[in-house]
């Protein structure tokens, strides 16, 4: 390939529009534009490193079994009502008629079509196990587009579905995949961690994120200093940190405390510590108001607080909400007495019960109590694990301190069991000829986010640092002068040679400074740049550059190329 034939439209200064450096690269080194909030068209390059990833992928995924096929985007309401999804899915799904004003999706994942495959085409345990994937599209409106392709409203996935008699059959479906995304994300050259994650309204089943550590990842995950212990926070269980205090009940005393309302405003108006203020938090369950507490310097752990409740949905309540149904302008909700203003659900975190002499709002403008004591103030309704858990926490396995890093979810694998099966009625019948539900699992891959996450990681001042197993050419030639008609013929020669080794190259001969061309190499991020100078034509010798190391070394033309075969031959294989 002639950089003069493609289209890599670099920029030297960076879009305003760009929340993060993957983002950033991806637009500067001209592989990404944006069409609409959370949809990009991917440019040559950046097509070609989603092409490698998608080989990757592909090929792991042969490897423990999976055959590919291809699921339809669009798919018609009535599978979705009968697996009862329709409504669930909310806002987030991409809704559409046709003429005849029948209702349709945009796929924004493929459970309920691929179930309704499988009814149709299995019938017997015989049949069994069959892992099947696809690699595509799927449109998801998220509330919050941003970061460029890490988070998208169209973007790709590989998506694999497993099908199996009984629960032992799922466990070793469930162990390829498991091994099949380590081996992926370790041939992108991605630092990744496996984490514990939270199976959500499903309940019970056993399911793990695939994490790739950076600062910018939206996903916060606790792991063990001593064991191998790992998991997302939302999954963490959390140990209370507190023991009951054994102090006596003071009596219970309302403060003026005017314009003061977030726990850093009370704590420094009252000279308190954070953690002796009971914050007070609105949530709407489905449609029923529920009120959360946690300590002051505690954040509530909403995926928590939603299994606890066993709801579907858990959106926080407006502000206008709360003071529509309390009477209370916000700032101002305590648990003493609130459920006399309105019906309220109050659950609370096991902390709180050790909480004593609390200072919490007093359901009236400008004051607080102090000394709120659970039992004799206030009653809950339910105490349990609502915190997210933090730095210091205790391992639930071993007891040791935990640490907090940040994630991206680059992957996630599901045991469904039943759930989908039981719902479309996918059954087949076993030896015995009795009809049993198949046992499910699915298996997800941003492979977009992937490439995302694999420039946050893999990056520096002046470009992105592409794995060899990523990159969209393994090596670019530049000639220093493009007007030196001997340097092209010996930068044309190389380029030729390299290319019948089998070598993913590519040639820089555009008109240019050889100064804008190495900006370029560094800023796309290929791995290997050789130059080809005056030494080349007087010496037979090119200049190689490493990007990931900077390492330098001049070799003779041949052995260049012997060279480079040997070295992206192993590297090739992931590093
Ligand atoms: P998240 O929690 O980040 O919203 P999710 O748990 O909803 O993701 P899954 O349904 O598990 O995502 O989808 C499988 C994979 O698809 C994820 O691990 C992630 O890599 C990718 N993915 C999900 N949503 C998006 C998105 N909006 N843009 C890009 N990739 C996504
Ligand atoms: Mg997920």
């Amino acid at each position: 390939m002639r950089v003069s034939q493609n289209l890599i439209p670099t920029l030297k200064e960076v879009p305003a529009e760009a929340d993060t450096i993957s983002h950033q690269l991806l637009l500067r080194a001209g592989m990404l534009r944006r069409v609409a909030a959370g949809i990009y068209t991917l440019l040559p390059l950046g097509y070609r490193v989603v092409e490698k990833i998608k080989q990757i992928v592909r090929e792991e995924m042969n490897n423990a079994g999976g055959v590919e096929l291809l699921l339809p985007i669009i798919q018609p309401a009535e599978i979705w009502h009968e697996a009862g999804r329709w409504d669930v899915y909310g806002h987030e799904m991409f809704r559409l008629q046709d003429r005849h004003e029948r209702n349709f999706c945009l796929g924004p994942t493929h459970e309920e079509i691929i179930t309704d495959l499988i009814r149709q085409e299995v019938k017997s345990y015989r049949q069994l196990p069959l892992l099947l994937y696809q690699i595509q599209n799927k449109y998801r409106d998220e509330r919050r587009p941003r970061f460029g392709l890490m988070r998208g409203r169209e973007f790709i996935m590989k998506d694999l579905y497993s099908f199996d008699r009984d629960e032992s059959g799922l466990e070793t479906s469930y162990q390829k995949m498991y091994n099949a995304y380590s081996r992926i994300f370790s041939r992108c050259g991605l630092s990744f961690r496996i984490v514990e994650a939270d199976p959500g309204a499903i309940g019970g089943s056993d399911t793990h994120e695939f994490m790739v550590l950076a600062d910018t990842g939206e996903a916060e995950i606790v792991f063990c200093s001593v064991c191998d212990y790992a998991a997302n926070v939302e999954k963490a269980p959390c140990q209370p940190r507190t023991s009951p205090s054994a102090g006596e009940f003071k009596p219970l005393k309302l403060v003026s405390t005017p314009g003061v309302r977030t726990v850093q405003e009370v704590a420094a108006f009252l000279g308190v510590e954070p953690q002796v203020i009971l914050k007070t938090l609105f949530y709407y369950a489905d449609s029923e108001l529920i009120a959360v507490l946690v300590r002051g310097d505690r954040a509530v752990n909403e995926t928590k607080a939603k299994n606890l409740l066993g709801a579907t949905q858990l959106e926080i309540a407006s502000e206008a909400e709360i003071t529509r149904q309390f009477k209370i302008p916000i700032g101002y909700a305590g648990p003493p007495g609130l459920k006399e203003r309105a019906p309220v659900k109050i659950i609370a975190d096991y902390e709180v019960k050790d909480l004593i002499n609390a200072v919490a709002g007093a359901n009236q403008p400008d004051h607080h109590y102090l000394n709120v004591n659970l039992g004799r103030d206030y009653e809950v309704d339910t105490l349990g694990d609502l915190r997210i858990a933090e730095e210091g926490d205790l391992c639930p396995k071993c007891g040791a301190p935990l640490h907090l890093k940040r994630g991206i979810e680059v992957g996630q694998i599901f045991k469904l069991g039943v759930k989908y099966s039981k719902a479309l009625g996918a059954t087949i019948l076993d030896e015995t000829g009795k009809e049993i539900p198949i046992i499910m699992g699915c298996y997800g891959i941003g492979i977009t986010r992937t490439m995302a996450a694999a420039v946050e990681q893999r990056h520096d001042e002046n470009g992105i640092i592409w794995p060899v197993s990523l990159a969209p050419y393994e090596a670019v030639v530049i000639p220093i002068s493009h007007r030196d008609s001997l340097q092209v013929k010996f930068a044309e020669e190389i380029y030729q040679n390299l290319l019948a080794h089998g070598i993913d190259v590519i040639y820089d001969d555009r008109p240019e400074r050889a100064g804008v061309k190495f900006k370029d190499a560094d800023l796309i991020g290929y791995p290997v740049r050789l130059v080809v100078g005056n030494r080349a034509v007087s010496e037979n010798l090119v200049e190689i550059k490493w990007r990931a190391s900077g390492e330098i070394i001049l070799k003779e033309k041949e052995e260049a190329i012997n060279y480079l075969k040997n070295n992206l031959n192993k590297l090739r294989k992931g590093e």
